[in-house]
């Protein structure tokens, strides 16, 4: 950076002034973080020297950098040893980002408190971008009085572009209790000073100069972070090795532990499963590095072509990955991000400022993915995991980088923080046995993905899987939700010969998906699919699936801007009951959005608690145009298929009867002398528990396992820290639906599941056991679910049914039933193969 003009730099606060190598802490005398001033304060607001952006503060607010124009760049410290204090006796007036002028105030502290509660109040103004300067006042300052003069010259940047490849260091977890804060990350930076090499320090997406203090502190790291060091350049090996071991020491503070391998000594890490299965392979983890870019571009025409070119491959890329099925949908979603006409506008306002096509696209996609995510919602949130992903994928377009840069080893057992819907398609599943993520839920888009391609994978899983070393012999059992990482021969040989079972096992069940699924004492239940295209119906035909038990109709729609005409949806509905005929259930479910699932075309406010706010029935009850039309849409289908309704989201018996009135209405005009039958869902405890006060009134019920159990446990159902608990084998979910049944029985109607849990072959005895007569499953499942059916008694299963309920913890549920698995599923598998 270069400083042309004399800057002066104002006084921070009142005080008394004091050298540096006055400053009892030698972090500050030896002027490692850069040359200064020290006031001890006599007032208690901290004010900008100058004019500029904050470009840290920290959240205990202690610690402040300025930046201005010209990069001079300013920290200030009030107090030593003040992180400890945690915020407490300080109020930030400024957010990082924030333009300040010279003079305004930033940060007002509690001097009694800060002066009891730490070291010392002594305040530090340092000069982080390392100009020269010559000091204005002596002894006593007035705040705002003019301090120093930088003088104006050249100063070396410390900002390297990372020149060629980059090395980085394996994930590290951070030891320090109060993170990087001004000392540590102080040290870091001058260590990493004396290395020849451009060295960052990442934390998850984001990387930091590790030359430079500032950038480091606006890591806002905290203790037990992720981070890793990455280098290029002559001493780049050396400068990781050094400043992994300087990290994994505190960086000069006093740490528990150093952390070098910070896996902890259990040898299993626990997860959730997100696709069943098990793999014994090796650890490879894949972290993407960052990606270079320029921000100036080489003319707005040359730029603007580049963009289009790698939006069209891009395009070409996406067709071509939507084979079929869910990937399809999920691919079409990505190429409708491409063409979203706000997106493009902000890129191409870019451009018009002579950016690159790279920088352009990256902020347009950057900050829209920061807008989803920022809105607290965990639909919006995939959303932006999506663009997030699409994002990339252009971006590497036009940055020339080939997509398949994953190299991978033979039996690779993936680790990442989180993988994204392109890479997950994309995997060599001739290499990849499985893989393990740190985020993400059992219903994102790639826990769907995975279950399409049969990869075994688990999410949920703690940070420091992060930290396991390439070509770790690793045991990952996904069905259990568990990563061995020291197994034994005994447990390898075990999973292995299990393995080769499952493939036996695949094989038998699609060999019978003909088969009804009855018990071997005769009982027969129904298992339906859960769809949501007119693609998924025909798959699941040919799959032995009876029938649809839940259409989620507003996937049909989700992607979408405008609403599709009265006719679109009528046609769409149409074409899904022609497929199944005469002979089997459709159960559309009407339109559950709100809250979590916006849909494009119903404007809808924000809410602060969507899971509990305007959703599925109560939103269409709120705009009963929308629900009208949609009963006339599907009302087309009447004929052509066994129609059924259904409301989602049902809490209160005035909601069915509303409802039941509106669709009433509508087969009357349309010459309907039969309604269609009406049911309702049960995924909310409400409707549970009050089921016989519904049961006279609706013909069937449905219970959503994924929502009760979020409703019941009041644990979201995409929250990936509560991914292990929010668990539908919980008793307390299993008593509701024995309630629903009961009711439902008492009056005669009957009772499906279309929630997950149906589609877990570890539940089907307890599901049946209790009375449940329909399980509408994943597609793929379906051979499986029929299969596992035959193998029972429905006596046996009323048995453990019974036994369950009786249990205080959703693991007992499934160590019983893995045990009555076991010993009954597995013998009569064996016998049968
Ligand atoms: C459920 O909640 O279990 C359900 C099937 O509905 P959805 O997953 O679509 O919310
Ligand atoms: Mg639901």
């Amino acid at each position: 950076m270069t400083t042309t003009q004399p800057l002066e730099l104002l006084a921070p606060l009142s005080g008394v002034l004091l050298a540096l190598d006055k400053v009892p802490d030698p972090v500050f005398s030896s002027r490692v973080i850069g040359d200064g001033l020290c006031i001890d304060p006599t007032s208690q607001t901290l004010c900008a020297p100058l004019a500029g952006v904050v470009s840290n503060i920290q959240d205990s607010g202690h610690a402040v950098s300025i930046t201005d124009d010209q990069g001079v760049q300013v920290l200030m410290h009030i107090g030593l040893d003040t992180v400890n204090l945690a915020g407490e006796g300080f109020t930030r007036l400024v957010a990082q980002g924030e333009r300040v002028e010279a003079g305004q105030a930033l940060i007002e502290f509690d001097a009694d408190y800060v002066a009891l509660h730490a070291r010392s109040l002594l305040t530090l103004m340092l000069v982080v971008s390392d100009e020269p300067f010559t000091v204005l006042a002596n002894d006593l300052v007035e705040s705002g009085q003019p301090l120093l003069r930088l003088s104006p010259g050249e100063t070396v940047d410390t900002v390297d572009e990372e020149e060629g490849d980059a090395l980085f260091s394996k994930p590290l977890t951070l030891p320090n209790a109060n993170g990087l804060h001004a000392r540590p990350a102080a040290v870091l930076a001058q260590a990493a000073k004396g290395f020849n090499a451009s060295i960052y320090l990442h934390k998850q997406t984001q990387s930091a100069n590790a030359k430079s203090l500032v950038a480091i502190m606006a890591l806002q790291t905290v203790h037990g972070d992720t981070l890793q060091v990455s280098a290029a350049g002559e001493d780049a090996d050396a400068a990781i090795s050094a400043l992994v071991a300087l990290l994994a020491q505190g960086c000069g503070e006093d740490v528990a532990v150093a952390v070098v391998e910070p896996v902890p000594s259990a040898s299993v890490l626990k997860g959730v499963c997100a696709s069943p299965g098990s793999a014994f392979g090796q650890v490879v983890q894949v972290a993407e590095p960052e990606l270079n870019i320029t921000e100036k571009g080489a003319g707005e025409a040359v730029e603007r072509a580049a963009l289009e070119h790698a939006l069209n491959a891009a395009t070409e890329a996406l067709q071509a990955l939507q084979g079929k099925g869910a990937q399809a949908e999920i691919f079409r979603a990505h190429q409708e991000l491409l063409e979203d006409p706000t997106l493009l506008e902000h890129a191409h306002g870019l451009l018009a400022q002579d950016k690159s096509a790279a920088f352009a696209w990256n902020s347009a996609t950057v900050a829209t993915v920061k807008l989803f995510q920022g809105l607290g919602n965990a639909l919006i949130a995939e959303r932006a995991a999506d663009l997030s992903d699409v994002g990339q994928r252009v971006l590497k377009l036009i940055l020339g980088i080939q997509e398949s840069a994953w190299d991978l080893p033979e039996r690779a057992i993936l680790i990442a923080e989180q993988l994204t819907p392109s890479q997950t398609a994309s995997l060599d599943t001739r290499k990849v046995l499985g893989f393990v993520t740190v985020g993400g839920g059992a219903t994102s888009h790639v826990a769907i993905l995975a279950r399409a391609l049969g990869l075994p994978a688990m999410c949920g899983v703690s940070t420091h899987v992060l930290a396991l070393a390439n070509g770790k012999q690793v045991l990952l059992d996904a069905d259990k939700g568990e990563l061995h990482l020291d197994p034994n021969l005994a447990e390898i040989e075990q999973l292995e010969a299990s393995r080769q079972q499952q493939v036996q096992r695949r094989q038998h069940d699609l060999a019978q998906v003909a088969l009804p699924a009855t018990t071997r004492d005769g009982h027969h239940v129904e298992v339906t699919a859960n769809v949501a295209s007119l693609q998924e119906v025909e798959q699941s035909l040919t799959l032995g699936g009876e029938g649809v038990g839940l259409l989620r109709s507003e996937f049909l729609y989700l992607d979408r801007n405008r609403a599709p005409s009265p006719e679109e949806q009528a046609d769409t509905y149409t074409a899904i009951a022609r497929a199944l005929g005469t002979e089997r259930n459709l159960v559309v479910r009407t339109l559950d959005v709100g809250g979590d699932k916006p849909l494009a075309y119903v404007p809808m406010d924000a809410e602060t608690n969507p899971f509990l706010g305007l959703r599925g029935i109560r939103l269409c009850l709120e705009r009963p145009q929308l629900l009208r039309e949609q009963f006339r849409a599907i009302l087309a289908s009447a004929r052509l298929a066994r129609l059924h309704i259904m409301l989602p989201m049902v809490s209160l018996l005035s909601e069915l009867h509303l409802a039941r009135k509106i669709l009433e209405e509508e087969a009357r005009a349309f010459g309907l002398n039969e309604l269609p039958k009406l049911g309702i869902m049960v995924e909310v405890p409400s409707a549970a528990l009050m089921a016989d006060v519904f049961a006279p009134h609706v013909d069937f019920f449905s219970i959503g396992t994924n929502d009760l159990t979020q409703y019941t446990l009041a644990m979201d159902r995409d929250h990936p820290r509560l991914a292990s608990q929010a668990d539908s084998f919980h008793p307390a979910v299993l008593r509701l639906i024995a309630t629903t049944v009961k009711a439902a029985h008492a009056h005669g109607k009957w009772v499906g599941v279309c929630g997950a849990l149906a589609s877990e072959a570890l539940a089907v005895p307890v599901l049946l056991g209790l009375g449940v007569d329909e399980l509408s499953v994943s597609v793929p499942l379906i051979p499986t679910i029929k299969a596992t059916v035959r193998e029972l008694d429905l006596a046996d299963c009323q048995l453990i049914a019974r036994q369950v309920l009786g249990l205080e913890e959703a693991a007992q549920v499934r160590e019983a039933l893995r045990l009555y698995h076991a010993a009954t599923v597995e013998t009569s598998s064996v016998v049968e193969l």
